[in-house]
């Protein structure tokens, strides 16, 4: 007997093209040394944020730059990149040659952030980055695909348990959990809106914009937002005896 596969329809968020994201970001890896500042930061050159996420032992730095660009930047060749962090953050100048010698040590991710209309057939439940695809704006796809997991165990041992699980303890996974994503997703993409208005035009010069300086200024703000971006708006538990 041969089965129809499930179709898939991904919701594509309107405002932003079909990948629901204005950018694609370009990772990297490179050592820490004495001397380096203490924590994550970001810079701005024009056309570009380069966020520089503090992992301890190394840097995990990235590139935004506008989606469909990484052609042009890899024509322009690796100098091209080295040169404008050498420019951002000149205490990285030692080791850019030799931890940044070609384009194989960087990571492109073409941003998406979209989600499926169902996440669910019978005997199939998509939860994590299979039902939504998170833009990397504050990090939350970790969080967000645990707790669809956490979620999915809550709906789902009863009826594992009894053999029996029907459409509807499926729909109640997504019931739960596709607010949550909406709701991150709006967020991430007013933080993308904001970060490719940071880095600048052609007739506008790169600044920091007024949402993130009001949140450098005013702790209260910041901490909601981390707090938003931590814990997110739906807490899970995990609920089973
Ligand atoms: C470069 C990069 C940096 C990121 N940084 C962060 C960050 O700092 N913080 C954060 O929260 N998120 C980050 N994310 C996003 C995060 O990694 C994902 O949102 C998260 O891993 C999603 O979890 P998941 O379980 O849904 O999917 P995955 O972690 O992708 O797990 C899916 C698993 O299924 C396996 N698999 C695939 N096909 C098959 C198959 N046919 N048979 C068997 N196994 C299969 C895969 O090998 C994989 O192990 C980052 C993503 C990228 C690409």
């Amino acid at each position: 007997m041969t089965q129809t596969p499930p179709t898939v329809t991904t919701v594509c968020i309107a405002g932003c093209g079909p990948a629901g994201a204005p950018l694609d970001v370009l990772w990297y890896r490179l050592p820490k040394a004495p001397g380096d500042p203490d924590g994550s930061f970001a810079r701005l050159v024009p056309g570009r944020l380069l966020p520089m996420i503090d992992r301890g032992s190394y840097w995990q730095g990235a590139c935004t730059m506008p989606k469909g660009t990484v052609a042009s930047l890899r024509v322009a060749g690796i100098e091209a990149l080295r040169s404008d962090l050498r420019k951002a953050m000149p205490f990285l100048s030692s080791r850019l040659d030799t931890a940044l010698r070609s384009w194989e040590d960087t990571g492109f991710l073409e941003v998406r952030v979209n989600r499926l209309r169902r996440w669910y057939r019978p005997g199939l439940l998509f939860v994590g980055d299979a039902a939504h695809a998170m833009s990397p704006v504050a990090g939350v796809g970790i969080n967000l695909a645990i707790q669809d997991a956490v979620a999915a165990a809550n709906a789902l041992v009863a009826p594992l348990r009894r053999g029996t699980v029907r459409e509807r303890d499926l729909r109640r996974v997504q019931r739960r959990r596709a607010f949550p994503t909406r709701v991150t997703q709006l967020v991430q993409r007013a933080v993308q809106r904001q970060m490719i208005r940071a880095t600048g035009a052609p007739d506008r010069p790169a600044g920091v914009p007024l949402p993130l300086r009001l949140m450098s200024r005013v702790p209260l703000l910041l901490q909601l937002f981390s707090r938003f971006m931590a814990i997110g708006i739906r807490n899970e538990h995990v609920a089973l005896p």
